[in-house]
């Protein structure tokens, strides 16, 4: 079996790089290496943790336009997004940073004279990560920075499509002065492993964000050795658009929510209904906009829809589209493509579909790709009930300026995130994370920090014997 992997552009097949996958027993040894390290590393103070939190932040914004640059070609989003998503990814470190010296512990009031109760807080130990492509830097930085703010020692496996943007990444926080064994990075193919990862008792976390079918088999496999784990894992948001909605907010706000990264995030718009009194207008504005949408390679000006990630990403969306087509949806624009099978580069062109049914698989399916299918509802307890039949519940969005419709949708829907007038609701200061089979445990804000944190509660009796 080939020991490396080619690195390729997914806008011009163009390879960047070819990397050469760590072996098992070179994973094993890193393993090793972060479990000692984890040794000196948990004694070392908090204030301490964080001043090398904020240098990584600051070199990593210091190296900006080349970080984003290294993303763009390996992920295809445009330039502007990538720069985004740099500031996105320092934001979780800034954050962690701060958060490092406020991971505070209790004393607990006594049942018995003479006792003290104490409530302490401790590193889990060698957390292992695993890192999609969609987002190369942030999803790396929102489990690495609140792992080094507790004290745990990290080792990431990104994915192979984009794995330049995490080595470089890596490459800083050495730079700014943590240790090369407090973080580490190994490559290779992600189920060979995964299974290190779960199968070795010196680690003692696994964070995750990919798929729901990964996820679940690394839940499987870390019950042997009882890890905790953290997974971000699949979604198929729903946009109801209410009868009150601000029609314009609600259009720009999908498009945001839509067609970013391509349509390539969990938390994209994958399902829009709209109340049937406003239907066709909401339709007409968003296929206007739509059109207007820029495609292309990402590093090129004013581009606003870059490349699917590959073939598999590609054909999937292909699938869906022409399954609704099929079934009775009406294309409102899009549903064309420009395709260099042999490079292996794919563009979608943004695509809008009415008359979406629920027998469509787009209305079941993660569509991953720059596909808005639109339905209609008639009243808000059949706009929730298809809102709800899905086993994700990761994000959902609403459109209404009725503070009793809005109490009522955040209310009854079942997702871990609610947008209400906003189709951008991620932020390092928030719990990010999905209800049933979207997930477990949230990354960012307080909440992102409990995971890497072990509880230990103290009973000291003849306290002042
Ligand atoms: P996607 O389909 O979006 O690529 P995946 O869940 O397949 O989502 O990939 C997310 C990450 O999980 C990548 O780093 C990938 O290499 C890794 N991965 C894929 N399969 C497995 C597996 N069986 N066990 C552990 N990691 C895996």
């Amino acid at each position: 079996m080939t020991n490396t992997f080619e690195v390729k552009n997914p806008a011009t097949g163009d390879i960047l790089e070819t990397i050469t996958r760590d072996t098992p027993a070179q994973i094993a040894q890193k393993l090793q290496a972060g479990q000692e390290a984890f040794q000196s590393w948990k004694k070392t103070n908090a204030h301490h943790r964080a001043n090398l939190l904020f240098k990584w932040s600051h070199l990593i914004q210091d190296h900006k336009e080349a970080i984003a640059e290294i993303m763009t070609k390996e992920n295809g989003k445009p330039l502007a997004e990538s720069l985004g998503e740099v500031d996105y990814a320092t934001s979780y470190i800034d954050w962690y940073a701060e958060e490092a010296k406020r991971i505070y512990g209790r004393t607990i009031p006594t049942h018995a004279d003479g006792k003290r109760l104490l409530v302490t807080k401790h590193p889990v130990g060698l957390v292992a990560a695993i890192t999609p492509w969609n987002f190369p830097a942030a999803m790396m930085t929102r489990k690495a920075a609140p792992a080094l703010a507790a004290g745990c020692t990290f080792i990431v496996k990104p994915a192979e499509e984009t794995p330049l943007t995490t080595i470089r990444l890596a490459e800083l926080a050495h730079e700014a002065g943590i240790p090369t064994d407090v973080m580490q990075c190994v490559n290779g193919r992600g189920r060979i492993v995964g299974e290190i990862f779960t199968d070795s008792p010196l680690v003692r976390k696994i964070t995750f964000t990919g798929s729901t079918p990964v996820g679940k088999a690394l839940i499987k496999q870390s019950a042997d050795t009882v890890k905790s784990v953290t997974m971000e894992l699949g979604g198929h948001a729903p946009v109801i658009v209410a009868e009150d909605a601000d029609i314009d907010l609600a259009v720009a706000q999908t498009i945001v929510s839509k067609f970013r990264n391509a349509g390539q995030t969990c938390v994209c718009a994958n399902r829009i209904l709209v109340h049937e009194s406003i239907s066709d207008v909401f339709a007409a504005k968003l296929t206007e906009k739509t059109k207007e949408l820029i495609v292309g390679n990402g590093l090129d000006d004013n581009v606003q829809v870059g490349p699917v990630i590959n073939e598999d990403s590609y054909t999937k969306i292909v699938k869906q589209i022409d399954d609704a087509l099929n079934k009775g949806a009406s294309l409102l624009t899009g549903g064309t493509y420009d395709v260099n099978h042999e490079k292996g580069a794919f563009f979608v062109h943004p695509t809008v579909l009415a008359n979406v049914s629920n027998e469509m698989e787009i209305m079941h399916e993660e569509t991953f790709g720059p596909v808005a299918p639109l339905t209609t509802f008639t009243n808000l307890d059949e706009a929730i009930q298809i809102a709800n039949d899905t086993p994700y519940g990761l994000a959902a969005y609403f459109f209404t300026d009725s503070y009793k419709v809005g109490n009522y949708l955040s209310e009854n829907l079942d997702y871990g995130i609610i947008g209400w007038n906003d189709g951008a609701t991620s932020a390092a200061h928030a719990p990010f994370g999905g209800m049933k089979e979207s997930g477990l445990g949230r990354e960012g804000g307080t909440e992102g920090l409990e995971p890497y944190l072990e509880t230990k509660y103290i009973s000291i009796g003849n306290f002042l014997e």
